[in-house]
């Protein structure tokens, strides 16, 4: 029945997605406002720059990557003092390496990390629900773990020293009267003159509730994560290890010779006070699955090094077409978690943001090298063949989520039966996405 839902979800999606989806959307920008109030527009003292992208997380560093690849120099704002070296990993499928090969880093990651061959789903009794190769029905199938530390240092490292201004935490923002021009002003007081904004300011993108889009929504599950270390090398298989009980599941997956990614998702009525202290975060990951019978689970837990230690309530927005606005506003444009945070059960928030970067770029260098197609063209373009495809994947992750976590009998015994027949090919559909310009350049 939640199959059939979300395949009717999806429907509707495509549906209008290939009809006049485009037009449709692109006249919502009439509703924003963009204002932060009580900032005037001043920019005599402004430093100028070409092209802005505010956030040096995976969108970010991927979107500047891919615009040096068109002899296009951009600036990168990120609030931290270095790049993001806390925290876990992530899967990325064969999407998200399309897109790292576009951009010349995948074989670079790929040496760094293993191919993960399959998964095993099995019962919080034990029972083996099912398992399968991800190759075994569409050999161009690719999935890694890779840690996010890695993935964001090899991206920065294609940059020149100077492309990443850290410690500057954008805080206001206004546009020209014209659109021909964003002004920035950091929090140290800094000002700037952009003429195009890329905003990849994450989840809680002060640029997105700038343009008007709704704060993201929490899903009712918190996710605890680690990587756990074996300086001798690891002793697993390259597969995923999943387990489900009632309400709550975790597995482990190898990420390289020497470290296994763990993850335990549990509900929560609300998403509570955040939580660093990595003793604290261990004990609540253990003591979640104490009963259940995977003892590797407790000793990863065990293994795991405290500054990859994270728990993270999920959230996401729904881009509901007619209501949500459009992902930019004059020459300013909104990327990845910015845009359209998505709960990680399908595995596909960084590879869409992945997506997004090489899709906006390669329409951005377009336009920028053409007299014919304005930045503005170049960003609806981006929205609409953007949306398509995020939004139905946001809603699927969201309704995946809600069956694996839940807590009633029944449903866990359809979610059961529909686990022991799960097949490689729906696991990994929605990893077979192609760009458009692909699309073009074989026609
Ligand atoms: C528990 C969990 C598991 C996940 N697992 C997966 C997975 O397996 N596979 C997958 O594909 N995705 C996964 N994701 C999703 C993935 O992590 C995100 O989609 C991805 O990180 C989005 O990248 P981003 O660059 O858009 O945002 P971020 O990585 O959040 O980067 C935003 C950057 O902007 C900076 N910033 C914010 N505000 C400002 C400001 N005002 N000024 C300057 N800088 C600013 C931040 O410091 C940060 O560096 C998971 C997410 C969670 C929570």
């Amino acid at each position: 029945m939640i199959m059939a839902l979300i395949s009717s979800i999806l429907k509707h999606a495509k549906s209008l997605s290939s009809s006049n989806l485009s037009t449709n959307y692109l006249q919502r920008s009439v509703y924003l406002i963009p204002r932060v109030g009580g900032y005037r527009y001043m920019s005599s003292d402004a430093r100028k720059e070409n092209i802005v992208i505010v956030g040096a997380g995976i969108a970010g560093l991927a979107s500047a990557v891919s615009l040096q690849r068109f002899g296009i120099r951009s600036l990168v704002l990120e609030q931290a003092e270095s790049l993001r070296t806390e925290g876990s990993s992530i899967t990325l499928s064969k999407n998200g390496w399309k897109a790292l090969d576009a951009i010349g880093v995948g074989d670079q990651l790929r040496d760094k990390f293993l191919e993960i061959q399959g998964i095993e789903f099995k019962l919080d009794d034990g029972r083996v629900l099912n398992s399968f190769g991800f190759k075994d029905e569409d050999k161009s199938q690719e999935l890694r773990v890779v840690e996010r530390r890695v993935l964001l240092e090899t991206l920065a490292s294609k940059l020149p020293p100077d492309a990443i201004s850290f410690s500057s935490k954008l805080s206001k923002i206004e546009q020209s009267e014209n659109a021909s021009n964003t002004l920035l002003q950091l929090q140290d007081g800094t000002r700037l003159s952009a003429e195009v904004v890329i905003a990849c300011d994450g989840v809680w993108s002060p640029m997105a509730t700038w343009m008007g889009f709704r704060q993201p929504k929490y899903a009712g599950h918190i996710a605890f994560r680690g990587l756990g270390y074996f300086p001798e090398g690891q002793p697993y298989e390259p597969k995923v290890h999943y387990t489900y009980g009632r309400g709550l599941r975790a597995g482990f997956v190898p990420a390289s010779k020497t470290k296994v990614y763990w993850f335990v998702m549990c509900n929560s009525s609300s998403p509570g006070p955040r939580i660093t202290d990595p003793s604290i975060l261990r004990k609540e990951a253990k003591e979640l699955i104490r009963d259940w019978p995977i003892a590797d689970m407790l000793n990863l837990i065990n293994l795991t090094a405290d500054d990859t230690l994270t728990k993270n309530p999920l959230y996401d927005r729904w881009l509901w077409p007619l209501i949500s606005p459009p992902p930019f506003c004059g020459k300013t444009v909104l990327l990845g978690d910015a845009w359209h945070p998505m709960t990680p059960n399908i595995g596909q928030g960084a590879c869409c943001a992945l997506e997004d970067s090489i899709v906006l770029t390669e329409k951005l260098a377009e336009a920028m090298k053409s007299k014919h197609i304005s930045v503005e063209d170049a960003f609806k373009a981006y929205g609409s063949e953007r949306w398509s495809r995020v939004f139905p994947l946001t809603v699927m992750a969201n309704r995946v989520g809600a069956l694996l976590q839940s807590e009633n009998k029944l449903i866990c015994s359809v979610r059961n039966i529909l686990m022991s027949k799960l097949k490689p090919r729906t696991m990994t559909r929605h990893a077979n996405y192609e760009f458009e310009q692909s699309k073009r350049d074989r026609r």
